[in-house]
């Protein structure tokens, strides 16, 4: 069964997908003007426009219609009178007006959950398939790679940027079509805030530096976290990491098939709760990766979700401490069918760097 046929099965309203990774996950085709109309009884329609058709030629399974470059002034009148569902967590606004003012009978499909989108199609994504799993695989190989290289190299004297962006040639000459995202090194007490921006603040001596970085293979992502230290540090810094990773393994412990997101990140925080540093730990325990970085299921205290098989998840406890800095230990991980399968094998251990 292909995917447009699971997700036809589960549908009761023709669906108007226009999500980008959405289109490219059903069909294969990466475009940024693009739409399918999935019918619940199978049958799918592929909109798009000129600079497009060709690579759209390519996708089996589908009737493709040519738009104007106005997708949406085109979807708007092509599918007058008609009963569609819709994207709610994921078109904007000014889209659905135009669809409305088209006439279309709109129902909204799924929202956003946790802030992030989650209709039919995400819910699909969940649960990766043998060769999406390859794919994500071979990203977090090369996330080992470049992290092997990076333990090698002087993070003294130079700064966040220019590690930032050797990571980013690092993993492309590796074979990576990209990044996940824009790495994030923050050394000393830039490491008190989770997603610091690379900065032009020198490494120094005696600090943790926090490296989170992940590349793009074939489509899919990885996403590896790794905080260094720059020589002997002070004894609470190196108490912050021991703590961490004990919640990291508590936390990559309880990664299973049929736990509950908000249980396996309950279980990261007994120590980092007990040490006192509840509040310094204020993010949720892990998301979803696979064609995008931030993607179903979680694991956070608020997360209605239930692991099962296929599940591709990180686990990355966090302690951040304003003025002083911050420690994260993150790895990504395959839910299977008895266990989980860790897919970042670069040590955990505190490594020194110089
Ligand atoms: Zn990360
Ligand atoms: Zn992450």
């Amino acid at each position: 069964m292909t995917r447009l046929d699971r997700l036809a099965a589960r549908l009761s309203d023709p669906l108007l997908v226009t999500s980008p990774v959405n289109v490219r996950y059903l069909t294969g085709l990466s475009s940024s003007n693009a739409a399918l109309l999935v019918e619940p009884g199978g049958g799918t329609t592929l909109y798009t426009d000129f600079r497009y058709l060709a690579k759209a030629g390519r996708v089996d399974g589908v009737a493709l219609v040519e738009t104007a470059r106005d997708l949406v002034g085109s979807l708007a009148s092509i599918l007058a009178g008609r009963r569609v569902a819709f994207e709610s967590g994921q078109i904007v606004h000014a889209a659905y007006a135009r669809l409305l003012e088209g006439g279309l009978d709109l129902v909204a499909a799924g929202g956003l959950v946790d802030g992030r989108p989650k209709g039919p199609v995400e819910e699909l994504r969940r649960a990766k398939e043998p060769g999406e799993i390859a794919s994500i695989r071979r990203a977090a190989e090369l996330s080992d790679v470049m992290f092997t290289a990076l333990a090698a190299e002087r993070f003294v004297g130079r700064t966040e940027r220019e590690l930032a962006w050797w990571i980013e040639r690092t993993f492309r000459e590796a074979g990576a079509s990209g990044l996940s995202f824009g790495a994030v090194v923050a050394s000393g007490e830039n490491g008190a805030s989770p997603h610091a921006d690379p900065s032009e603040r020198p490494i120094e001596p005696g600090e943790l530096v926090t490296v989170d970085a992940g590349c793009v293979v074939e489509g899919y992502c990885s996403d590896c976290t790794r905080t260094f230290a720059t020589g002997e540090l002070p004894a609470q810094l190196a108490e912050l990491y021991d703590l961490c990773l004990q919640a990291q393994l508590a936390g990559l412990a309880g990664v299973r098939p049929g736990a509950h997101g908000r249980e396996v990140d309950a279980a990261s925080r007994v120590a980092i709760d007990a040490a006192g540093y509840g509040d310094a730990y204020g993010h949720g325990l892990g998301h979803g990766v696979g064609l995008e970085v931030h993607e179903a299921p979680t694991l956070r205290p608020e997360s209605q979700d239930e692991l099962e098989p296929g599940n591709v998840v990180t686990v990355e406890p966090g302690i951040y401490l304003p003025g002083l800095g911050g420690v994260r230990i993150e790895d990504l991980v395959l839910v299977t069918e008895h266990g989980a399968e860790r897919l970042t094998q670069f040590p955990k251990e505190l490594l020194t760097v110089s």
